[in-house]
Parts: C-alpha cells; sequence; structure tokens
C-alpha cells in the first residue's frame, strides 16, 4: 500500500473444525468471514487416512476456493487462515497458511495470528542447534521449537507444544493440525482473540472471531484463556495451561477498528463497545452542529453513539465502494487520489450546507483524515468537526499490527492543534485512555500504541532499541 494511503491493518484470522465430513466446506465459510482480517492470501488444510492436503493461494477466499478444489480436501478435521503480511515479512507466497511441516514422528500444519517479541533470539538458539529456516515466519519458528528435541518422539506432542510455548513470548493466537487433532494456543497476555464454539452435530470449531459461528450455525462456547492450549479430538476437548501467568490484554485496536462489530471479543461485543466509546467521545469533547457522520465501515458504531449521547441527528455523509479492494496499485499522485475517490464519496446532499461532526476510529499518519476532510468541505459541509473515538496513536506495536513506525506516526511529533492544522479540520479531539477503557467495562486491555506501555518485554534489537530508549526519554 502506498504511503499515502496507509491506515492500520488487520493482521490474519485462524479458523479450525474437527469432527464434520463437511469439515473443509465450513471451514471455507469460517473464513469467508474472517476475511476482513487478511485479504492478501488464504488457505485450508484437512486430513483424511493420516494424510495432510492443503490448498493455498494469493487472494481472497472466494478466489482461491472453488467447489472443484473444496471437494478434494476430505476428511472431519481442517485448519484454516486468511493471511495479511507485515511489511517485511517476506514474499506473501511463502508467507501462506497454513504451513503444513513433514517430519518422521508425524506431520502437522500451524495457521497462525499474532507476532513473537523474542524471534530473533530463539531462531539463533536453534540454528545454533541446527536448525535450517526458509522463511522469517513465526510460524516456521514454532514448528522447529516443537520439534527441536525429536529424540524425543516418544513424548506425548503436548508436552513438546508446551514447552515451545513457554520459550515464546508475545501476541499469538494459533492452531497445530496433525491428521487426528487440533490444538488451540492462545498467548499468556491475552493480547489476540480466540474462541471455542460448538456445531449441532457436536463437531468443535473455533475461530479468530465468533463473527464466524454465526455464519456457520455454531453456538460460542468460551474463549480459549490466556495462556491455555484446548486439545480437540475424538474424546472432545482438553485444556492444558503453558502458564501460570495470565493477564487478559487484549489489543485494543481490536475493538476500535480490526474486528468486525457483530463479533464478541473476551465477552464484549465490538458494535457496543465503539457505541460506548463514542458516546464518552460526546461526553470528553461536546460540539454544536447539525449532522454526525462516520467514517465506514468500523467508525460507524463510535458515530452512532456519538449522535444518541448529542442529540445530533446521524446521517451517512460518506459511503464507501465495497468492491474496490486496493488502490495500491495506480501509479501517480493524480491517479492514487482518484483511487480514494473511487473507495470514499461524500453525499453532498446530505452534508452540504451542513456542520458535521466526523467521527473516525484513529488517525495514523494524518494523510486519509486531511483527505476526507476535503472530500466533506468540497461537497459544501461548512464545518468539520473531527472526533476521533481512541486516544492519539504515539507508539509502534511490537506484536504484529502494522501501525507504522514512529516516524510515521503524525501524533508522535504533533500537539492535537498541529495535527487538526493538518488535517485542516474546524476542531479536533481524540478519546482518553480511561474512556477506552470504560467502553468495554474491561480492567485490563493493551493500549501500548497509545500510552506506550507493553505487556511484554520486548527483546529489541539495534535500531528498534535505540528508537525505543528515544520514547522512553521524550515521553
Ligand atoms: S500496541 Fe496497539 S495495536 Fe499493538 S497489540 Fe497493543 S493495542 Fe494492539
Amino acid at each position: 500500500m502506498n504511503s499515502e494511503e496507509k491506515r492500520l491493518h488487520e493482521e490474519c484470522g485462524v479458523f479450525g473444525i474437527y469432527g464434520s465430513e463437511e469439515a473443509a466446506n465450513i471451514c471455507y465459510y469460517g473464513l469467508h468471514s474472517l476475511q476482513h482480517r487478511g485479504q492478501e492470501g488464504c488457505g485450508i488444510v484437512s486430513a483424511k487416512d493420516g494424510q495432510l492436503r492443503y490448498i493455498k493461494g494469493p487472494g481472497l477466499v472466494n478466489t482461491v476456493f472453488s467447489e472443484r478444489n473444496l471437494a478434494t480436501l476430505e476428511g472431519n478435521i481442517s485448519i484454516g487462515q486468511v493471511l495479511y503480511t507485515t511489511a517485511g515479512s517476506g514474499e506473501v507466497t511463502e508467507n501462506i497458511q497454513p504451513i503444513v511441516f513433514h517430519h518422521g514422528t508425524g506431520d502437522f500444519a500451524i495457521s497462525y495470528n499474532g507476532k513473537l517479541v523474542n524471534a530473533h533470539r530463539l531462531r539463533k538458539y536453534l540454528e545454533d542447534k541446527g536448525s535450517l529456516f526458509l522463511t522469517s515466519s513465526d510460524c516456521e519458528l514454532i514448528a522447529n521449537l516443537i520439534k527441536k528435541d525429536a529424540a524425543q518422539a516418544h513424548v506425548d506432542r503436548i508436552h513438546a507444544i508446551m514447552e515451545a510455548l513457554n520459550m515464546v513470548e508475545g501476541a499469538f493466537a494459533f492452531l497445530i493440525m496433525t491428521p487426528k487433532r487440533i490444538y488451540a494456543c492462545r498467548d499468556k497476555h491475552g493480547l489476540k482473540p480466540l474462541s471455542l464454539g460448538r456445531l449441532k452435530d457436536g463437531s468443535w470449531v473455533v475461530s479468530s472471531e465468533t463473527c464466524a459461528f454465526e455464519v456457520i450455525g455454531a453456538e460460542y462456547v468460551r474463549d480459549v484463556e490466556p495462556g491455555e492450549v484446548i486439545s480437540i479430538d475424538h474424546h472432545g476437548i482438553r485444556s492444558n495451561h503453558f502458564s501460570s501467568y495470565k493477564h487478559f490484554n487484549m489489543c485494543s485496536m481490536e475493538y476500535i477498528y480490526f474486528a468486525r462489530p457483530d463479533s464478541d471479543i473476551d465477552g464484549c461485543n465490538v458494535h457496543t463497545f465503539r457505541k460506548e466509546s463514542g458516546k464518552l467521545l460526546y461526553k470528553e469533547a461536546p460540539v454544536d452542529a447539525d449532522i454526525v457522520i462516520g467514517v465506514p465501515d468500523s467508525s460507524l458504531s463510535a458515530a452512532i453513539g456519538y449522535s444518541e449521547a448529542s442529540g445530533i441527528p446521524y446521517e451517512i455523509g460518506l459511503v464507501k465502494s465495497k468492491y474496490v479492494a486496493r488502490t495500491f496499485i495506480q501509479p501517480s499522485q493524480s491517479m492514487r487520489e482518484k483511487g480514494v475517490r473511487m473507495k470514499l464519496s461524500a453525499v453532498r446532499s446530505i452534508v452540504g450546507g451542513k456542520r458535521v461532526v466526523m467521527v473516525d476510529d484513529s488517525i495514523v499518519r494524518g494523510t486519509t483524515s486531511k483527505r476526507i476532510v476535503t472530500l466533506l468541505k468540497e461537497a459544501g459541509a461548512t464545518e468539520v468537526h473531527v472526533r476521533i473515538a481512541s486516544p492519539a496513536m504515539k507508539h509502534p506495536c511490537y506484536y504484529g499490527v502494522d501501525t507504522s513506525t514512529e516516524e510515521e506516526l503524525i501524533s508522535a511529533h504533533k500537539s492535537v492543534e498541529e495535527v487538526r492544522q493538518y488535517i485542516d479540520a474546524d476542531s479536533l479531539a481524540f478519546l482518553s485512555p480511561e474512556s477506552l477503557m470504560a467502553s468495554g467495562c474491561r480492567k485490563e486491555m493493551c493500549m501500548a500504541c497509545f500510552d506506550g506501555k507493553y505487556p511484554t518485554d520486548l527483546y529489541l534489537v539495534d535500531e528498534d532499541a535505540s528508537l525505543y530508549k528515544r520514547y522512553q526519554k521524550n515521553k
């Protein structure tokens, strides 16, 4: 994506099913409902008669899979993934998951969402023991950690998995699949979501978001707990905890931006969270205006909340085309601007002559906000008051969310007034960290990209470490 249009990016979705003869088909529908978490590639692996078979490729779920190729993925067990690759994580094709690993003690596949912060140390440790790596992915690293003591083939796989999970640090929610079993694993800090559900026929399903359960007719059972591994096989489900350390530091950006509004994360519905954040935003930053609009799609719930709290009518002032997936292939600045207009249009007959409150979920570089304010003013809005349903983003994310570097984050360098001037808004306000926390009635939540308080050690190297020291000094 070109630098002009950079916003936050979703960070992969995983889905798994055990116990249905339609496993691959159901996995397809599960991944389809997680498509918002990654559009660069996807894959499904299934198992029959001890053999793992997979199909994967770049693109959307409905372009990679067809009725015909899904029919080749036989068996009652499947896992899949939709991919978004972060910058510097290598070629898309080599990172598309699930990745299938072949080993003398048995083949297995991994579908992964997250980012390890101590990956470089573990890679060095494994390389010193003789491991070879084909990719820079955490997925391959975890597979090597699980298999690092190949001589212990007699030891139950769950012990090798738990030992590996105790060595890694960071944010993750992933699935490991053998021909007979799925292991659903979640980091001990609770940074990434992973939920367990059940179909009427008794099949177990596990998904990054609960929105997938509704689509396939499954009932939500519970979340995989932080620090837990759930084994799913013909015995049913069995729980093991690889760590007694357990926190619920869910990534707040899941609520603010990534997750679908119909998903529940850690027991809190995403739409309800966003709507409450909009209400609190009005309490903190009221303004006299004619209409409230949201930037589609993730800001609409917060805009409704702002409207309800203020009594200012909610309107559809911006419309997003559903059929323009990306605009980054357009070469020139003028063509890029046309691309933005293709994606988002201001509704002239709604905003013309009006004082508009424009609610958005976040400001990353400021370029997108500036463009939207310009769009609204060109469509005749007399005033545009920007209200952001999250605090000012000042710090990078080390947990796999592509939030940009500190240099690129406009609020890391500019005051609220300077950002207002840059985006050419009539007024600008951000939600406070306290209100963000209160929106979900949570006691804990990762808000490190706003407050710099990272829930894990960071194990930073070289340039990253010196940048981090600079943030801490300037705070
Ligand atoms: S730093 Fe920000 S984006 Fe990263 S996990 Fe924490 S809240 Fe989410």
